[in-house]
């Protein structure tokens, strides 16, 4: 018996996302939003879009429930600043009616749901083993090397 017609659930199998897709998980500052400009608060989105992101949001959405998820996103006002500002670069780079396709594709959520898949800068994939300690202070966000 193959494992396609293995009708038993895995256990690390994720719930299929809206219209039976898979979900993708991705952070916003630092893989979305290019996080130079640094944290002022939930809603200021200064940075512009980290390169590629646009595109890859356009293609994800063909194919994925695509959700952006960060640390802001506890807050209202930092979701619909988030929204706001991918629209406008969605916009400018594709204009409006590609803009609202592609994001009455996104969803905003209030907390990381967990996915089938998830982009961060700020985490390791786990393998069953944790990293030591210094393998933790010595950890740097990709932006960290390209400076
Ligand atoms: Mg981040």
């Amino acid at each position: 018996m193959t494992d396609k017609q293995d009708p038993r659930p895995r256990a690390w199998d994720v719930p299929p996302g809206r219209d039976g897709r898979m979900v993708v998980e991705l952070d916003f500052d630092g893989v979305i939003h290019d996080y130079t400009m640094g944290w002022k608060s939930p809603r200021h989105i200064d940075g512009p879009p980290v390169q590629g992101a646009l595109d890859a949001l356009i293609r994800y959405t063909q194919h994925f429930d695509v959700a952006i998820v960060s640390a802001r996103s506890a807050y209202f006002l930092a979701r619909r600043a988030m929204r706001r500002w991918l629209r406008g670069h969605l916009v400018r780079l594709r204009g409006e009616a590609k803009a609202a396709e592609v994001l009455s594709r996104i969803r905003f959520p209030r907390f990381k749901q967990g996915g089938h898949f998830g982009l961060d800068d700020r985490v390791q994939q786990f393998k069953g083993g944790f990293p030591h300690i210094k393998q933790i202070t010595d950890f740097e966000p990709w932006q960290a090397r390209r400076r």
